[in-house]
């Protein structure tokens, strides 16, 4: 669907809603006039007033809103102004979408920032309906997760941070992963080389610790799929963690399992050993038949095997993940890999909706896709059932291409919040990331935030180690100029 853009240059504010709003339509940025179907977005500044149109034709339908306010600079209002308008447009060819005229990742953080300021729940509640036309399903799942952000960000003081190592590694590719995840099949001779990288830069973020006198408070070995390692690699990876960050401080140690084909007793007993307190074991589904069809070489009875082995291993906090939508799924089967997965009582149970970005096998093309309506039913289901077994909503996010345009939802039980998801979804203090496509996100006065990426394949990481620690140095002299 085209995208044209007149006397204004926030393409991404109009592109992003587009993309919400238009989930089937693909996004084709022009820059002239064109005749047919497509949306036009204008601004013109006149003395007194703003005013914004939209123009958007679909399938020979057309429909126009404006809106104005008062003359301003203020980005978030004009970027407001834009949206809001477009919003009005589309909802003149199409049903008004869950998330309303939201468009962002973190549709929380407006929540968030409001209590934070000392508003209610019932003027957070107002804020989404008013504004933003977002359903009431949404409005309740998002006030309640922030309303676990704030106790989460009670336990944070000024100088905390947590930490993110990468493994973008698994032991095979999953036919809709995005990631820039290496295949081990493919590239088993990195590890060794990527390990030594890592281990470099876990020695030089140390001292950097030390010497800025930051406490680590959560952390976090994600992937790709970290127990990818052997028990050997694991080993030597916590215990280089261990040498050289002052741990004492840690409320949350979380390794991602994902792949229960990676996970064997004594690596987890191994991982346990280390002090990680928090373990992901994600069965995606439990179904076979799509799990086969999604390239994950591994069936819901290793899975349940896995999770066994875990609480052998002397796990308490376990989360496991689903995804709603997989190719050939349907809501009775979902309904079923659910149950099977509430029936281990695991402490949280992540629900995310599938997001077909590009860089995911083509091949989907060839298979049935669950409709934006079954999937909203897998979704409601899911919600239904984790509340009656006691769990609420922690964190949430969404990204772009998701089926029906929902969301990700981490539930917990009560007292288990995955605490760096919450810390590093809501941006509530600085995230340092280690290894390949890390990134590390410094929290600047003014609820600003500088990014620094490290390299994004393993190569490319093993290869540029010295620039990533120079970039650390800078990173950290930032954070010691901020505040939190
Ligand atoms: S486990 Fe996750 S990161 Fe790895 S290939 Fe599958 S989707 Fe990608």
């Amino acid at each position: 669907m085209k995208l044209y853009l007149r006397g204004h240059e926030d393409r991404y504010a109009v592109e992003q809603l587009q993309l919400a709003l238009f989930p089937e339509e693909t996004m084709e940025p022009v820059d002239a006039p064109f005749a047919g179907d497509g949306a036009v977005s204008a601004l013109s500044r006149g003395s007194v007033y703003l005013t914004a149109t939209a123009k958007i034709t679909l399938h020979g339908k057309t429909a126009f809103a404006m809106r104005r306010v008062k003359r301003t600079d203020d980005v978030p209002t004009v970027r407001r102004l834009l949206q809001n308008t477009y919003y009005a447009a589309a909802m003149q060819l199409r049903q008004p979408p869950e998330w309303g005229s939201l468009s962002g990742v973190r549709p929380s953080k407006l929540t968030t920032r409001h209590l934070l300021a000392g508003g209610d729940a019932a003027g957070a509640d107002r804020l989404l309906k008013d504004a933003y036309h977002v359903s009431p399903e949404r409005r309740r799942l998002c006030i309640e997760a922030s309303l676990a952000t704030v106790e989460a960000a009670k336990r944070l003081r000024e100088n905390d941070i947590s930490v993110y190592v990468g493994i973008p590694f698994c032991p095979t590719r999953c036919a809709y992963c995005s990631f820039v995840s290496a295949s081990v099949e493919r590239l088993k001779d990195q590890l060794p080389p990527y390990l030594d990288a890592l281990e470099k830069e876990i020695a030089h973020v140390g001292k950097l610790l030390q010497q800025s006198g930051r406490r680590v408070r959560t952390l976090y070995i994600g992937g790709g799929t970290p127990t990818t390692l052997s028990t050997v690699q694991m080993q030597r990876l916590m215990d280089a963690i261990a040498a050289h960050f002052d741990l004492t401080d840690l409320i949350e140690y979380t390794v991602e399992g994902g792949r229960p084909d990676t996970l064997s007793l004594t690596k987890l007993k191994t991982v346990r050993a280390m002090g990680c307190d928090r373990m992901s074991i994600n069965p995606q589904t439990m179904n076979d038949a799509v799990l086969s069809c999604v390239g994950r070489r591994h069936t819901a009875a290793d899975t349940v095997a896995a999770f066994a082995d875990a609480k052998q291993a002397g796990f308490e906090g376990i989360n496991m993940d689903l995804i709603a939508g997989l190719p050939t799924d349907t809501p009775d089967s979902f309904a079923s890999s659910l149950e099977q997965v509430l029936a281990l009582q695991p402490t949280n149970v992540t629900v995310h909706t599938l997001a077909l970005k590009k860089g995911a096998d083509l091949f989907f093309d060839r298979l049935r896709l669950p409709t934006a309506d079954e999937v909203r039913q897998m979704l409601q289901g899911a919600e239904r059932r984790l509340r009656a077994e006691g769990y609420a909503p922690y964190y949430l996010y969404r990204q772009k291409y998701m089926s029906g345009s929902f969301e990700n939802v981490g539930w917990c039980k009560p007292g288990f919040l995955g605490l760096y998801n919450i810390y590093m979804m809501e941006e509530l203090h600085s995230i340092i990331s280690l290894g390949g496509g890390g990134m590390t996100k410094i929290n600047l006065p003014g609820g600003k935030l500088e990014r620094f990426h490290n390299p994004k394949f393993p190569q490319q990481y093993i290869e540029r180690i010295e620039d990533v620690l120079s970039q650390k140095d800078v990173a950290f002299a930032l954070l010691c100029r901020s505040t939190r």
